[in-house]
């Protein structure tokens, strides 16, 4: 069976890069019908906070990522740690290490100034004698003296690292409490993960972990190390160009299958395909598929994508979405012609708030430029006739209105311009916005005649 993992230290929100390997790992899991674990990497106690875990655990929410059994938390794992290493340490396979910093600092020095590479001496590795006296001391494994480490990734091919590159690593430090490079390790191998999907900034932790299994007699994971997300300027992704909370993306509008969309296209591929629904990313995707180049985020298309699932999402649904923007259709009685003249034109929930505003509020001001594009010429008598017919019937439908634009046009002999930009500039203030007749009939003749009337005392 297939188990993967995502196991994110929560020392901030997770942003996009995060979210992405979680995808990786969690659609593996799910199209060998395997298992998908979260597991929260919280052993530093100073840096971790909880509101970190939760905002985690809301992003997976939001984007509708589940995950096999209880959260695990490392926190809540040290006597499992600490087995371990007693256990090496018993074996004679890790070993106490008695060196102060003083003197370890001492050592370095001394290394780089013989131009050597800084690292530990192994001084203790075969210590017999009388441990010094007041000296808490750390755990060390005993890493290979020779040779290399050699393993498959699943994308970058194969990677070797020659023993004397590695130290006898601290696995537990002068307090008792494990190191990172062990606990994965460790956790990885007990929860049975097959294949780890994770960011290539791990690519030189995995030799170290390697030694803990090795160490440990366990079976060996499959690793795929991902290039990293950069932004357009084949720079490291920062905040500005999108490095964020995930959560953000629902703030500005974002819809999270859009999300998964772009976050499993940056970095994968299936022949020019762009828009996958989960299904299709289901059977489609395989680790060993991943771009061994680092991937550039590009904010355009995810608007693109975006607009691509605002336009296939029901009203229905939109109708809730637009809620956060404080925008409330339920009982509107035009919403369905409103959401279908503008679900079309909105990049994110937020803009299609913003079209929607604009059309159901009263224009507060009048754009300058538009003012003095459209309003010349005959327009007070275009509108004042365009009024006296409106007036005179009853009007519900676009096509209630469309009608009467176009007896003005007729009547008049005037070009479908010379009424459509001064009403456009009456009813929502400015030129640009969906078809008139249905704007008109989303807010209805009343408030259509209201705009117009107020348009025509205003100039
Ligand atoms: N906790 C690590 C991180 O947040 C990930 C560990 C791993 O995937 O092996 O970067």
């Amino acid at each position: 069976m297939v188990v993967t993992r995502f196991a994110p230290s929560p020392t901030g929100f997770l942003h996009i890069g995060g979210l992405r390997t979680a995808l990786f790992n969690w659609l593996w899991a799910r199209k060998n019908g395997g298992k998908f674990i979260l597991r929260i990497e919280d052993t530093d106690l100073s840096r971790n906070s909880q509101e970190a875990t939760e905002a985690i655990l809301k992003a997976f929410d939001w984007v509708g990522l589940d995950y096999d059994g209880e959260v695990a938390y490392q926190s809540k794992r040290f006597n499992i740690y600490k087995k371990y290493i007693n256990k090496l340490l018993d074996e004679g396979k890790a070993y106490y290490c008695y060196m102060t910093k003083e003197e370890l600092d001492k050592l370095r020095q001394e290394q780089q100034e013989r131009g050597e590479r800084p690292r530990y001496d192994r001084r203790y590795r075969d210590f017999t004698g009388t441990p010094p006296e007041g000296v808490k001391p750390v755990v060390r494994i005993k890493a290979p003296l020779e040779g290399d480490i050699i393993f498959e990734d699943g994308i970058k091919g194969t990677i070797t690292i020659r023993a004397e590159e590695l130290d006898d690593f601290i696995i537990a430090r002068s307090d008792g409490t494990p190191t990172y490079n062990f606990v994965v390790a460790i956790d990885d191998a007990l929860m049975g993960v097959t294949d780890i999907i994770r960011g290539d900034d791990h690519l030189y932790n995995t030799p170290k972990q390697i030694i803990v299994y090795e160490a440990l007699g366990l079976k060996l994971p499959k690793f795929y190390h991902v290039p990293m997300i950069l932004n357009e300027q084949g720079k490291k992704l920062s905040k500005r160009d999108g490095a964020m909370d995930v959560m953000e993306y629902k703030k500005m509008g974002y819809l999270p299958e859009a999300l998964l969309n772009f976050l499993v296209r940056l970095g994968w591929s299936y022949k020019d395909q762009e828009i996958f629904t989960l299904e299709e990313m289901l059977e489609l995707f395989d680790p060993k598929d991943i771009n061994k180049s680092a991937s550039a985020y590009n904010l355009s298309k995810l608007d693109w994508l975006n607009s691509h699932y605002i336009k296939n999402s029901s009203n229905d649904r939109l109708i809730k979405l637009l809620e956060d923007y404080d925008l409330f259709l339920e009982s509107h009685d035009k919403k369905e012609i409103l959401l279908d003249a503008l679900k079309e034109r909105a990049k994110t929930i937020k803009e299609l708030a913003d079209m929607a505003k604009e059309i159901l509020e009263s224009p507060k001001e009048y754009d300058e430029k538009a003012v003095k594009k459209a309003l010349k010429g005959e327009y007070k008598e275009i509108l004042n006739l365009f009024l006296d017919k409106l007036k005179s019937i009853d009007a519900h439908l676009p096509v209630d209105f469309h009608k009467i634009i176009e007896e003005v046009v007729k009547e008049k002999n005037i070009g479908f311009g010379k009424i459509g930009q001064p009403l456009r500039v009456a009813l929502v203030g400015k030129l640009s916005g969906p078809d008139l007749s249905d704007i008109m009939a989303i807010i209805g003749k009343d408030e259509t005649i209201n705009r117009v009337e107020k348009l025509l005392e205003n100039f």
